[in-house]
């Protein structure tokens, strides 16, 4: 029993805390349940922000949320929630004061989280994305015939910078504008990797229009795009900065001084569309750090690089690595993204071979290499690509077989199938003979 004296310090300890740790004290007030063809969408409706972090758990399959210094509200029920991959939904209080629930699955998940901030209709959000598939990125086990049939190609967003009343910058000497040679880049692209077996492009834009950046990554969400890649060429104020340059977002700022006036200038492309979008946009904006978000900013880094190295092949790169800066139309917190500058326009030699068709190719194969070698060592679950690569590493030799055929069977080349077996020709391969497939 406390005495006045306590309790009254126990009330002052606890506005101290109420003021001091608001988001901590986020109450769990209700949950929705959205049944999407592809997915399911949970949400949890919270007084605040919630601090959250997610794991998925196997035999049984679980999603388990661990909310810091979150409670239920009074009257709460999750009981009657569960769908065709949801059974039920568990909660309890953890040892360290948070509050555990758990997602009892009927089926192996890949989950999205993200929180969203207040809107006409809604309060404070927390968004569990639920899809099929597994949550680490691993291969299956066992796999059905349906499994198979039912496998998708990955698909990458191409995006060409600005367009309509946007043109980008503009080359010095000829006047080239930025929206068209970025334009012809992403076409070139998106054609090389629709001739790549697994692998589908879609444009966020298709000609000469404004498109602004929300809307870009919107796009590119409604497609289930795996990957969202950027395509620019871009001026500074030195015209004898040139070479290419990939770019993935930054949380923290520009990793050059050449980074931050260039995302500078690429988020103020919106203005033309009348949209600032600092504090307008639910989604992106209040986004906040959690373990999908940072698997998709390993995600970006990593297809980045490959990229990276294979510009690295056609021409000079500018800066050392993949560089990081603030750009907006980066800031999709589930689709790993990246921006290629292919070039300074501002450069009188690269504006030349920006407008130049054959240099327009290799900057387009160069990407497109980059983003096949990205997707051959991390496959998405579900593609035809990560099925592929878990039934194809390896090739028993029977009578019959010759190499030529057996690289067009696991589609790889010919040259990289005997590299990576050592064989010098034809007559060197025997039956029982075990290959291994290359990457690419
Ligand atoms: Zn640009």
């Amino acid at each position: 029993m406390l005495n006045p004296r306590s309790l009254n310090k126990l009330l002052a300890l606890m506005a101290l805390c109420l003021m001091a740790c608001p988001l901590l004290a986020a109450e769990i007030t209700g949950v929705r349940l959205w049944t999407a063809p592809d997915h399911t969408r949970l949400v949890f409706d919270t007084t605040g922000p919630a601090a959250h972090r997610v794991f998925a758990l196997r035999a049984p399959h679980r999603l388990v949320i661990d909310l810091t210094g979150a409670r239920l509200a009074d009257g709460f029920d999750a009981k009657p929630i569960s769908d065709r991959y949801l059974q039920r939904i568990r909660h309890g209080m953890r040892p360290d004061g948070s509050l555990r629930m758990v997602l009892d699955l009927k089926q192996p998940i890949r989950p999205k989280t993200f929180q969203l901030r207040p809107n006409a209709s809604y309060g404070h959000r927390l968004v569990i994305d639920l899809y099929p598939g597994e949550a680490s990125g691993k291969p299956r086990v066992a796999k059905s015939a349906q499994d198979v049939q039912r496998a998708r190609d990955v698909v990458v967003a191409v995006d060409a910078g600005h367009g309509g009343d946007d043109p980008g910058a503009i080359g010095r000497r000829f006047g080239t504008q930025e929206k068209l040679v970025t334009l012809q880049i992403a076409r070139r692209l998106k054609r090389l990797i629709d001739a790549q077996p697994g692998m589908r492009a879609v444009l966020t834009r298709k000609g000469d229009y404004f498109v602004d950046l929300r809307k870009r990554m919107a796009l590119a969400r409604e497609q289930r795009a795996d990957l969202f890649v950027s395509i620019h060429a871009d001026a500074f104020r030195d015209k004898r900065v040139r070479g290419s340059s990939v770019y993935v977002l930054s949380q923290r700022g520009a990793s050059s001084e050449a980074a931050r006036w260039l995302a500078e200038k690429e988020n103020a492309s919106d203005l033309v569309g009348g949209v600032k979008l600092d504090d307008k946009d639910d989604v992106l904006a209040s986004v906040l750090l959690d373990l999908s978000q940072s698997a998709t900013q390993h995600a970006s880094l990593s297809a980045a690089a490959k990229v990276y190295a294979q510009l690295n092949k056609v021409g000079p790169v500018h800066g050392k690595r993949v560089q990081q800066a603030g750009f907006m139309v980066l800031k999709s917190p589930d689709i790993p993204s990246m921006l290629v500058e292919t070039g300074f326009i501002s450069n009188p030699s690269e504006e030349r071979g920006l407008r130049d068709p054959d240099h327009q190719e290799h900057l387009a194969k160069a990407i497109m290499q980059g983003v096949k070698r990205f997707f051959a060592k991390s496959p998405p679950p579900g593609t035809l690509l990560a099925e592929r690569g878990q039934s194809a590493l390896k090739h028993v030799i029977v009578r019959g077989d010759t190499l030529s055929e057996i690289a067009s069977r696991y589609q790889v080349s010919l040259n990289s199938l005997r590299r990576k077996n050592q064989i010098r020709s034809e007559n060197h391969i025997r039956i029982g003979q075990v290959l291994e497939i290359p990457d690419t």
